[in-house]
């Protein structure tokens, strides 16, 4: 132990570092972390937090135009975003502060600077040019926004990046991508008032949620203006005026004040010196490891985005924090990654755990569907035209609920708590003996009585 300056280095100051940090100090371990960006990483600083605040600002709108029908009369409102930019900021800087203070309180010391491998047991700090030696390395560097194919104007292109900080709100803009990013983006800025397009290169958004999902919240964001574009890929982009041309795999093109893409995001594994430390990267670009998050390198791990497993923030702290335990705290940990709740905050927002109706199909010999689609209360007498989508996937052999799907107000919050319920690997049973709370939306979770499909696999001679 003495030979080294700490008993673990972190490279990576967001969710899954500053966890497994605070962790392992906690557990006597002498902590240094680098950050060369700002500390909360990717969720705090341009992630998930901001991307919150930005939604709740978008939802506003709904709101002002849904008063009436409850005799509200609402004066013409109008919105300032250079306010919400800034509020948002002051926001965003006093959690890194908060972040900050929680790793120094539990006595870890921040570096802030690029850190660089130069052997599994030594890191360089760019800023100062010190070595510092470490008996373990955690790297938890997260990734970054993919630009997607080098098309011709792609520098016009900004990502969620730059989206957080935009000097103006855009008055027309195109989005390409149908994934998480992209469908909550296009809900912010439509709600904010902008013209929103999206283009996508598939048949539909959000690949990989059930299908039924993906049909409901198309249908859903385009009755609110949204502009959906599938089997189409952004060609090009020129600048046009104040603004730029679009140009469409598809034919045609469009007009934008901004261009964004959100075609997905790549681990951050360059310049670290992973190749020198023997850290081994996977197929897709990840840093490859084992079930406790061990690298190549037997005093290496890596938790976090950075391991391309699941890019969830309360994944990546999981995962910071069964390091810690493993190999600070005598208890070797694995994440359990099955039955993972997430919630698009789309506007209606998705909630979802477990699996799609595709796929408990492709496993399961029996399956049955429980689906109810319906308008919420508050929409009758806001005159909203939208329709609340609820599903449950259950295995027709054991009655467990093997999947729970809700678009509508507030998913996000419902599938936390029905997650619980399939962790405990409830059944279709419990749901039923489960009293509904009156009237909420989330009570037909508990009174969907009849499926309204029954699937039975035939057996194969
Ligand atoms: P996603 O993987 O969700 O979506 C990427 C989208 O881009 C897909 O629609 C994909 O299409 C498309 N795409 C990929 N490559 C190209 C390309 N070369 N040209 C055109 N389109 C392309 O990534 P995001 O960037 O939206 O988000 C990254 C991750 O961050 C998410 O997977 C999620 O795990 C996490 N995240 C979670 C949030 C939450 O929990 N609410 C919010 C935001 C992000 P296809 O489907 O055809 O491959």
């Amino acid at each position: 132990m003495a030979d080294f300056d700490v008993d673990l280095f972190v490279i990576g100051g967001g969710s899954g570092g500053v966890r497994a940090a605070r962790i392992a100090a906690g557990y006597g371990a002498r902590v240094m972390v680098a950050e060369e960006y700002r500390v909360g990483g990717t969720c705090v600083i341009r992630g998930c937090v901001p991307k919150k605040l930005l939604v709740y600002a978008s939802r506003f709108s709904h709101d002002f135009e849904e008063a009436a029908g409850f005799g509200w009369s609402v004066p013409e409102p109008s919105f300032d975003w250079p306010t919400l930019i800034a509020n948002k900021d002051r926001e965003i800087a006093r959690l890194e502060n908060v972040y900050t203070a929680n790793l120094e309180k539990a006595g870890v010391e921040i570096v802030k600077t690029r850190a660089v491998l130069e052997n599994p047991n030594a890191v360089r700090l760019m800023s100062t040019g010190a070595k510092v030696r470490a008996r373990y390395v955690l790297i938890s560097t997260g990734a970054a926004p993919n630009h997607g194919a080098d098309i011709a104007g792609l520098p016009h292109v900004i990502s969620s990046n730059e989206a957080f900080h935009l000097p103006e709100l855009p008055r027309r803009i195109v989005i390409q991508g149908g994934g998480y990013i992209a469908m909550e983006f296009a809900a912010i800025f439509e709600g904010l008032g902008s013209e929103v397009v999206v283009v996508y290169r598939g048949e539909n958004i959000l690949r990989g949620f059930d299908d039924d999902v993906r049909a409901h919240l198309r249908g859903e964001m385009e009755s609110r203006g949204v502009k959906i574009i599938t089997n189409a890929l952004v060609t090009s982009v020129d600048k046009a005026g104040n603004g730029y041309r679009v140009h469409l795999s598809s034919g045609g093109s469009l007009e934008a004040d901004r261009v964004m893409f959100a075609v997905g995001r790549h681990p951050n594994v360059g310049g670290m010196g992973l190749e020198t430390a023997g850290v081994k990267l996977t197929a897709d670009g990840g840093i490859a490891v084992d079930e406790y998050s061990r690298t190549s390198a037997p005093n290496i791990y890596a938790v976090g985005d950075v391991t391309n497993r699941i890019h969830l923030t309360p994944v990546a702290i999981r995962e910071g924090h069964a390091f810690a335990d493993t190999v600070f705290g005598g208890k070797p940990t694995m994440v359990d990654y099955t039955e993972v709740p997430t919630a698009v905050f789309s506007e209606p927002e998705i909630g979802m755990v477990g699996l799609t109706e595709a796929v408990a199909r492709d496993r399961l010999p029996k399956v049955d569907i429980y689906k109810s689609v319906f308008r919420p209360m508050k929409a009758t007498l806001s005159g909203r035209n939208t329709r609340v989508l609820m599903k449950l996937v259950v295995d027709g052999s054991s009655d467990r609920v093997l999947g729970c799907h809700v678009v509508g107000h507030d998913a996000g919050e419902m599938i936390q708590l029905v997650g619980i319920a399939m962790k405990m690997k409830a059944t279709k049973a419990d749901f039923d003996a489960t009293m509904a709370v009156h009237p909420t939306a989330a009570e037909e979770l508990v009174t969907m009585r009849e499926p309204v499909a029954r699937y039975v696999r035939e057996a194969v001679e």
